[in-house]
C-alpha cells in the first residue's frame, strides 16, 4: 500500500512536478514569481501553461475544462466547454488558449449577489486563481480539467469567497512583512496562512435517507424522537470503525491522494454514526479548495457505498452536532511559524507580539468573528446548549497564561512553565515529556501549540469567510503595530511597552475555564465580551461604520460588498427557514397526519370490535391510547395550520425584517409542530410510522 500511495498522491493535479517536466524552464519560473510574490500574470505565459495543461489533461481522457469557483451560495460552481474547436476540413482539433485558461464569462444573474446584479446585468467574469493547483475530475460526464478561479461581475466586485480570501491573504502579508523588517528580517517578502481544517460528518443509510423528505430537502431531521440510546455510554468517540464506515474511509482518502490533498487523520465522533477527517494543513487558499473538495467528495463516495453523507451542523436533534475547527497561523516565505513560542516563550518576543496582535484582534473583533462562523444550521449549536458557546474567548494554556500575568503585573516575564516527564507509574511504559499546557475542548478560540484552533465554525460551511475575517483582523492590529513602532526611538522599550499595554488591555479575552458553563456566561457578560445569540443578529455586524473602515483600509470589502454580503446572508437565512418551515408542512400533512389518523381509526374499530364480541371486556388501554393520540393529532393540527399561516406572512417580507420574522415567529412555530409529532412517535405502532426513527437512521448504518 505505501508504495502505491506515493504514486497515486497527486495523480490528479497539474502539479508542481508536472509542471516542472512539462514547462519551459523560463515559463516554470515566471509562473512561480507570479504565484509566490503576486506579481502580475504576462499573458505569454499564460498561453504556454495553457498549451501544457490541455495537453496533459488530454493524454489522462479529459474531453472538457471548467473555470471551479465558489459563489456565494458556500458551494461551488462549474460551466464545462469542451476543447472542440472545427477545423476547415469539417474535422475538429483539441485546443485551449491562454485566454481561456485566465478568463471565463459565466452568467452571474443567477447566483447570490446582494443586489449587486440585477437579472438583466448579467455579465461576471472568472479569473484563474494560479495559487491553488488545477485539478482533473471524472464522473459520469467524463474527465474534466477543472481550473480554480475567482469570480466577480462586469464592475468589479467580488461575487465569490474566493476572492476575498486572497485579498486578506494579501493584507496580513503586508502588514506582517513590516513588523518583521523592524525585527530586522529583511529577507521575508511575504508570509502565508496555514489552515488545517478538521471535517465533523454523519454517514446514515442511504434507503433510509431517501425515505426522509426532511433530509434531503433541509439536510437535517425535523422530526424525530430520541432513540432509547443516544450519546451517554460514550462508545462511539472514537471506536472501531464498523466495516462499511471502514470500506467508505478507505475510498475517500484515496480519492483525496489522488487530489493532491493531505488526508491524514480520520476517525468515529463523539454521535453515533458520527464522524472526523483531517488533512495536514496548507496554504489558506488551497485549503479552502481542498475542503470544498473534501465535503464534495464525501457526498459522492458515500453514495457509492449505499451511505448519505450529512454535512449539516445539527442533523439529529439531542445529538451532538457538526463542526469544523480552523486551525491557524501565519508562516514566513523562509518556513518561520510565527506562532512558534519556541521552549522559552517569555524570551521570545516576537512570538510575544504576535500573540499579543491576535488576542487584540480577537478582543476588538469578537463579533466579526462570531459572524464569520454563523449560520442557519450553526444556530442550533452555538449559543444553544452545545459546543462551542456563541461567546469568543481565548484558551491560551497555563505556559502562556503564566507568561501573560507575569507581563501584566510586574512588567517583565522572567519564566516559561515547562511540561515536565510524565509518568503513570509502570515501569514497562515509556516516560516522555509532557506538553507545557493542557488542552480544552471547551474554547471557541484555542492556542494549541503553534497555531490557533477557531472551532465554531460549522460543518457545511466554507472556510474562506471565517479564514478572511481572521487575516484581515490581524492584518489590521498589525499595522497598528507598525504605525507605532516604525516612530519609536527605541524599538526594544517601545515593543515591551506594547506588549504589555495590549495584554493588560485585553485580558478579558482569555478564558481557560469551562467555557459550556452558565457561570460563563454571566462572568463574559460582567467582563463587557459580546454574547451574539445568532446569526440574524450577528448580520448587521458586517456592515457597521467600523468593519466598512476595517475591509476598505485593508482592501479585503468594499462598502458595496459588504451590504450586499449582509443582504445575501439574510436572504439566505430566511430562504433555508422557509424550506424548513414547508417541509414540516408537507410531512405532517401527507404522512404523519394521515398516519396517526390510521392508527387511531384502526385502534377504534378493534375497540368497537372487541366491545361488541364481549361488552364487558377491558378496553381500557385501547381507549386510553386514542384518547391520548387523538388529542396530540388535534394538537399538531392546529400547530400545522398556524405554521402554513406563518409561511404565508413571511412571503410578504424581505430583507432583515423577513429574516428576523423567519427567527422570531415561523421558527417557534416548527417547533410546536414537532413536538406532539415527536411524542406520537413514541406511542404509535412502529408498523404504521411513515418514516425511519432517530434508532433506524443513527444505529443501523
Ligand atoms: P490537534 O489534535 O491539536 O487538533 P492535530 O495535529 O490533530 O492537532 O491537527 C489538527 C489540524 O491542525 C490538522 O489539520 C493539522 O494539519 C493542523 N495544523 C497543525 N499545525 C498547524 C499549523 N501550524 N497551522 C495550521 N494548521 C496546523
Ligand atoms: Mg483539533
Amino acid at each position: 500500500m505505501a508504495a502505491k500511495l506515493t504514486e497515486i498522491f497527486g495523480m490528479d493535479v497539474f502539479s508542481e512536478a508536472t509542471m516542472i517536466e512539462r514547462l519551459p524552464k523560463k515559463t516554470y519560473a515566471a509562473l512561480k514569481k507570479t504565484i509566490k510574490n503576486g506579481e502580475d500574470l504576462d499573458p505569454a505565459v499564460a498561453e504556454l501553461v495553457a498549451n501544457a495543461m490541455k495537453d496533459w489533461a488530454i493524454e489522462r481522457g479529459a474531453t472538457h475544462y471548467t473555470h471551479w469557483f465558489q459563489p456565494m451560495t458556500g458551494i461551488t460552481a462549474e460551466k464545462h466547454d469542451s476543447f472542440i474547436s472545427p477545423t476547415p476540413d469539417g474535422k475538429i482539433i483539441m485546443e485551449f488558449s491562454g485566454k481561456e485558461l485566465i478568463k471565463g464569462e459565466p452568467d452571474a444573474s443567477s447566483f447570490p449577489s446582494g443586489g449587486l446584479r440585477a437579472t438583466f446585468e448579467a455579465r461576471g467574469y472568472t479569473a484563474w486563481d494560479c495559487t491553488s493547483p488545477a485539478f482533473l475530475r471524472e464522473d459520469a460526464a467524463g474527465v474534466t480539467l477543472c481550473i480554480p478561479t475567482a469570480f466577480c461581475s462586469y464592475t468589479g466586485e467580488a461575487l465569490d469567497k474566493k476572492t476575498p480570501l486572497l485579498r486578506s491573504m494579501e493584507a496580513i502579508s503586508t502588514q506582517a512583512v513590516r513588523i518583521l523588517k523592524l525585527f530586522g528580517h529583511d529577507d521575508v517578502k511575504s508570509i502565508s496562512c496555514s489552515v488545517g481544517p478538521e471535517q465533523e460528518y454523519f454517514l446514515v443509510d442511504k434507503a433510509k435517507y431517501l425515505k426522509r423528505e426532511d433530509l434531503i430537502f433541509s439536510g437535517r431531521t425535523l422530526f424525530g424522537a430520541l432513540p432509547p440510546k443516544g450519546q451517554e455510554m460514550e462508545d462511539h468517540y472514537f471506536g472501531i470503525l464498523k466495516e462499511r464506515i471502514a470500506a467508505f474511509m478507505k475510498e475517500l482518502n484515496e480519492e483525496c491522494w489522488k487530489l493532491g490533498i493531505l488526508a491524514k487523520t480520520q476517525h468515529n465522533e463523539v454521535a453515533p454514526a458520527q464522524h472526523e477527517i483531517a488533512p495536514i494543513y496548507s496554504t489558506a487558499n488551497i485549503a479552502t479548495d481542498h475542503n470544498q473538495l473534501v465535503m464534495e467528495t464525501m457526498k459522492k463516495v458515500a453514495n457509492r457505498h449505499g451511505l448519505a453523507c450529512l454535512l449539516h451542523e445539527k442533523p439529529f436533534a439531542g445529538v451532538n452536532g457538526s463542526g469544523k475547527h480552523n486551525n491557524w497561523s501565519v508562516v514566513t516565505d523562509t518556513g518561520k511559524n510565527l506562532l512558534d513560542p519556541g521552549k522559552t516563550p517569555h524570551e521570545n518576543i516576537q512570538f510575544l507580539l504576535f500573540l499579543a496582535a491576535v488576542l487584540k484582534a480577537v478582543d476588538d473583533n469578537a463579533d466579526l468573528l462570531r459572524l464569520s462562523a454563523s449560520n442557519a444550521g450553526n444556530d442550533h449549536r452555538l449559543g444553544a446548549n452545545e459546543a462551542p458557546p456563541a461567546i469568543i474567548s481565548v484558551f491560551l494554556g497555563d505556559q502562556l497564561e503564566d507568561v501573560v500575568k507575569q507581563l501584566v503585573e510586574t512588567g517583565e516575564a522572567t519564566s516559561s512553565r515547562q511540561g515536565g516527564k510524565l509518568n503513570v507509574g509502570v515501569h514497562t511504559l515509556p516516560k516522555f515529556n509532557k506538553d507545557a499546557t493542557d488542552r480544552n475542548r471547551t474554547s471557541p478560540f484555542a492556542f494549541t501549540g503553534n497555531k490557533f484552533e477557531f472551532r465554531m465554525v460549522g460543518s457545511s460551511m466554507s472556510i474562506a469567510g471565517p479564514n478572511t475575517i481572521l487575516n484581515t483582523i490581524v492584518a489590521e492590529v498589525l499595522s497598528n503595530f507598525s504605525d507605532e513602532l516604525e516612530k519609536a526611538e527605541n524599538f526594544d522599550i517601545a515593543v515591551h511597552d506594547l506588549i504589555k499595554k495590549t495584554f493588560t488591555e485585553h485580558q478579558r479575552i482569555i478564558f481557560n475555564g469551562n467555557g459550556y458553563s452558565d457561570e460563563w456566561v454571566v462572568e463574559a457578560e460582567r467582563r463587557g465580551l459580546p454574547n451574539i445569540k445568532s446569526l440574524v443578529e450577528a448580520i448587521p455586524t458586517l456592515v457597521t461604520e467600523k468593519a466598512i473602515k476595517l475591509f476598505e483600509k485593508h482592501n479585503v470589502f468594499t462598502e458595496v460588498e459588504l451590504h450586499s454580503r449582509a443582504e445575501i446572508e439574510f436572504e439566505t437565512y430566511s430562504k433555508t427557514i422557509n424550506i424548513e418551515a414547508k417541509t414540516m408542512i408537507e410531512m405532517a400533512s401527507k404522512l404523519y397526519i394521515p398516519a396517526v389518523i390510521k392508527y387511531v381509526s384502526s385502534l377504534a374499530a378493534s375497540i368497537n370490535s372487541i366491545k361488541s364480541a364481549v361488552p364487558t371486556a377491558d378496553v381500557s388501554v385501547q381507549e386510553g391510547l386514542l384518547t391520548k393520540a387523538s388529542s396530540l393529532l388535534a394538537t399538531a393540527n392546529d400547530a400545522l395550520v398556524k405554521l402554513q399561516g406563518y409561511v404565508v406572512e413571511a412571503a410578504e417580507k424581505e430583507g432583515q425584517e423577513q429574516a428576523l420574522y423567519f427567527k422570531q415567529v415561523v421558527f417557534p412555530a416548527m417547533s410546536v409542530l414537532r413536538t406532539p409529532i415527536d411524542e406520537l412517535e413514541l406511542i404509535v405502532e412502529k408498523e404504521v410510522w411513515p418514516v425511519p426513527t432517530y434508532g433506524d437512521l443513527l444505529f443501523e448504518v
